[in-house]
């Protein structure tokens, strides 16, 4: 597909003068016109319904995060972010905002995912040095 390089309307096939503007077709101009929709390609850009499903996966997996110190909250942040990230996948958004946030709620994820285990250990162990006071009469006044 060529390109007319003085107005930009579409160039019918092997025609040497432009529909529109009727500028004169050089071969130059329909190189240079041929690899220009190849640059725009490499660089697709977002929807705003794309970005807007990115930028809530990049924010729910940052929360994730941030929430994942106390355990529990941090993994359904976390999940929910994912859910988003893939969402936005499906709807092919594409770039760093959501390439960060696929990896945030994964991290988000394996955190939270440690803290509520060392939470659970951490209260079994207190409740166990409780017990174990309690059976051998240390909160006996
Ligand atoms: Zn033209």
């Amino acid at each position: 597909m060529a390109f007319c390089k003085n107005c930009g309307s579409e160039l019918q096939q092997g025609a040497k003068f432009c529909e529109n503007c009727g500028a004169p077709v050089e071969e130059a101009n329909v190189q240079q016109a041929v690899e220009q929709p190849v640059y725009t390609e490499a660089q697709p850009v977002n929807t705003p319904e794309q970005e807007g499903l990115a930028k809530s996966a990049l924010i729910l997996s940052i929360v994730g995060l941030v929430l994942a110190e106390l355990g529990l909250p941090g993994i359904i942040v976390s999940a929910i972010a994912k859910g988003k990230v893939k969402k936005a996948t499906e709807a092919g958004a594409i770039g760093g905002k959501l390439k960060a946030a696929r990896i945030l709620s994964k991290i988000g994820l394996i955190l939270s995912i440690v803290m509520t285990v060392f939470w659970v250990v951490y209260i079994v162990a207190i409740g166990g040095v409780m017990a174990y006071g309690i059976s051998n009469g240390a909160f006996d006044y």
